[in-house]
């Protein structure tokens, strides 16, 4: 079916900056790892041999390098997870390893921002983890490097500091699964397209935000995303 005229105005397409470029990146789908460093997965008190698995925020729920994020509702314990992000420009059902990496566009640094208290009261009640990881303003992410310039990082510090003290410190290389087998084992649950994005996961050290805090992370070699934290809206 296709439509050409709408019974409510159409929406503004979310996008992600590209560095040295006028032109972004149009997203269609936020895709994240729920575990992928091992450091991470031990101070969460989870298995450390599990295969990967994916949970989805939404695309208008992207926010620019400089942002200011209200602190979001029905939560006590906003969580930072600082992610390597994963760009595709094509995509398909069924990848293989080998092929994954000819469909990223490019990477960016991102924040899978977590409403920690409400994720782990679903999880206790096997529930969906939707209303601890999915809400406004929770996939801030900063400007994509595209592949054809830097390549594919499979090693770079990754960190994150809260009003300038260091929280979050890890390497690419500590990735328990890498990014071509993070996208051919998502492409056998869903067929992946032009404009998915995927966040892989989070090094160890996530902790609380508070209103006022600034926070700075960044991928060496990638890029690096400031946003604040505001006052609840
Ligand atoms: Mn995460």
């Amino acid at each position: 079916m296709s439509a050409t005229s709408f019974v409510i105005p159409a929406l503004p397409q979310p996008s992600i900056a590209v560095a040295g470029e006028s032109k972004s990146f149009p997203v269609r789908r936020i895709w994240c790892v729920g575990r992928n460093y091992l450091e991470h997965i031990r101070e969460m008190g989870n298995d450390e041999r599990a295969p990967p698995f994916f949970f989805a925020k939404h695309a208008d729920m992207i926010e620019p390098d400089g942002a200011t994020i209200p602190y979001p509702p029905m939560t006590k314990d906003l969580h930072h997870e600082v992610e390597l992000i994963v760009a595709l420009k094509s995509g398909g059902l069924d990848i293989a390893p080998g092929q994954a990496l000819d469909h990223v566009y490019g990477y960016a640094v991102g924040i899978d921002l977590t409403r920690r208290d409400l994720q782990q009261a679903a999880r206790k009640k096997e529930r969906p983890w939707e209303i601890g990881k999915s809400f406004d303003h929770s996939a801030p992410c900063g400007a994509l490097q595209p592949a054809a310039k830097i390549g594919h990082p499979a090693k770079g510090r990754i960190w994150l500091s809260v009003n300038g003290a260091e929280r979050q410190k890890g390497d690419l290389a500590e990735l328990i699964w890498s990014v071509p087998e993070i996208i051919a084992k998502l492409s056998e649950q869903v067929r992946l397209g032009a404009g998915d994005i995927i966040m892989t996961g989070t090094p160890a050290g996530v902790a609380a935000l508070s209103p006022g805090d600034r926070i700075e992370c960044g991928v060496d070699g990638i890029g690096t995303l400031k946003v604040t934290i505001a006052e609840p809206e």
